[in-house]
Order: C-alpha cells, then sequence, then structure tokens
C-alpha cells in the first residue's frame, strides 16, 4: 500500500504548497496538515516576519 508523504496544502494567505509530511507520525500528518492550513505558506510567512524585523530596527 502506497503511504501518502506528499500534502496539498491551501494556505490560509490562499498559495498551495506541497509538504512531505514524511517524517511526521503517521497518525499525525492529517492532524498536521490541518494545522499548515491554518497557517501562511513558507513565503508569505518570511515576508511578514522581514516586515517585523524592518519595524523593529526602525
Ligand atoms: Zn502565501
Amino acid at each position: 500500500m502506497a503511504v501518502k508523504r506528499l500534502w496539498q496544502i491551501t494556505h490560509s494567505c490562499g498559495h498551495q504548497a506541497e509538504r512531505d509530511l514524511s517524517d511526521r507520525a503517521a497518525d499525525r500528518r492529517a492532524g498536521f496538515a490541518e494545522w499548515l492550513a491554518k497557517q501562511e505558506c513558507t513565503d508569505c510567512w518570511r515576508a511578514a516576519k522581514e516586515g517585523n524585523e524592518q519595524e523593529k530596527a526602525a
């Protein structure tokens, strides 16, 4: 039986990303995928973080 490793996540920012959840316990992947869907994608998260750091520096 093929184990689902790659999950298509639609993030809260609207972007889609394929995440390899093979490092997660099999019974936790669905929950983790759900949690990921509530977050922004990595790019948006990084952009927001950099924006925050620039605000702090200013
Ligand atoms: Zn995004």
